[in-house]
């Protein structure tokens, strides 16, 4: 059977196992400073640890739960990971460089049952979740690479393949990992959860009161288009949707971003453009407007610079504050999914 990583138990978790074998329990932080401060990658490493703990950790735990399969780097230094997990799954990771500092995406399944239509990731069926330390491993292992150039992951985004929401306990488990002063630090506000908008975990995360950012994958202001875009509408069409983050903002008193990919000639019009501000004028929110980097496989194709700026414009003189995306890594495989998609189709072929 394949071994666990220990980057699945946060710290309670590890505190818990410690305890169970007999072991004191503030060994945990000290095994967290091991992991998340000194980041080693070898149980033998933790040097103030009883040989006994070392024997026990080596025999029931890895670290590292990620291997390199292949690493794209764009022209503007976009990095995209190929992963392999301990079953043989894939999955990928990018890290961008923003001037407000260095963010990952990461991926939370293998593979993603969403089925949106503009999306390489839902061209392959969800296998299964990934595990909150599997996830961890995706950060750890970048950065890794980063501490050799002295700097560190700034913000996290949960926006790579799958939908975090529909795999909520280890995606929180992530998100406590990565947050705690004990683990990587990275603070709340730096942390960013985006779904495509499953309402039952979006109560469930509003009554949480957790201070991580919530984006909402929206890209259609109509349920009619949307319908046609995204299946989920189907289940949570948006006046139901918007009932839920107006209660999230205001419990919470937390700004939303609503993520607005534009598609060519679908919903890149200054109608589409004034529908999406009726939909969020008043609320406190933003509109991430994101240019879509094609996938062949879809037919979508993407909106030319002054379209996107005039869908921007509109959005402004309607009251609604809005950001545009500029393009990251058009060089490489950089749509969500498409670099797995295209290795699993080359492992099908061979
Ligand atoms: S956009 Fe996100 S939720 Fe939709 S299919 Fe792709 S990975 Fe899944």
């Amino acid at each position: 059977m394949d071994m666990q990583t220990i980057y699945d138990l946060d710290l309670q978790g590890l505190e818990a196992w410690l305890k169970e074998h007999g072991e004191k329990t503030y060994r945990a932080k000290q095994i967290y400073s091991w992991l998340y401060r000194k980041r080693v990658l070898g149980f033998d490493e933790m040097t103030d640890l009883p040989a006994s703990l070392i024997a026990v950790l080596k025999e029931t735990f890895v670290i590292m739960p990620v291997t390199l399969v292949e690493k794209q780097v764009a022209r503007d230094k976009t990095a995209k990971y190929l992963f392999e997990l301990s079953d043989g799954s894939t999955i990928e990771t990018v890290l961008m460089h923003f001037n407000f500092g260095k963010s990952v995406c990461v991926s939370s399944q293998v593979g993603c049952n969403m089925g949106c239509t503009f999306c390489a990731s839902g061209l392959l069926k969800k296998q299964r979740d990934l595990t909150g330390g599997e996830m961890v491993g995706e950060i750890m292992y970048i950065q890794k690479e980063l501490d050799a150039e002295g700097s560190r992951v700034d913000n996290i985004v949960i926006m790579g393949t799958g939908e975090p929401f529909d795999n909520y306990d280890n995606v929180m488990l992530f998100c406590r990992t990565v947050n705690s002063d004990h683990g990587l630090a990275i603070g709340a506000r730096h942390i960013t959860i985006s779904t495509c908008g499953i309402v039952p975990r979006i109560n469930d995360f509003a009554d949480e009161h957790l201070q991580y950012n919530l984006a909402i994958s929206l890209h259609a202001p109509s349920d009619e288009l949307r319908d046609r875009l995204m299946p989920v509408n189907h289940a949570y069409p948006i006046p139901v949707l918007m009932n839920a983050l107006k209660r999230y903002s205001e419990g919470n008193h937390r700004r939303l971003t609503f993520e607005y990919i534009l598609l060519k000639g679908v919903n890149d019009s200054d109608g589409h453009a004034v529908q999406l501000a009726d939909l969020i004028r008043g609320m406190n929110a933003y509109v991430n407007l994101i240019p879509y980097n094609q996938v062949d496989e879809n037919g979508y194709g993407s909106t030319d610079e002054r379209t996107a700026l005039r869908f921007y414009d509109v959005l402004m003189k309607h009251g609604v504050k809005a950001t545009l995306r500029s393009k990251h890594g058009d060089d490489i495989d950089a749509a969500c999914g498409q670099l797995r998609a295209r290795h699993e189709r080359n492992r099908n072929d061979s």
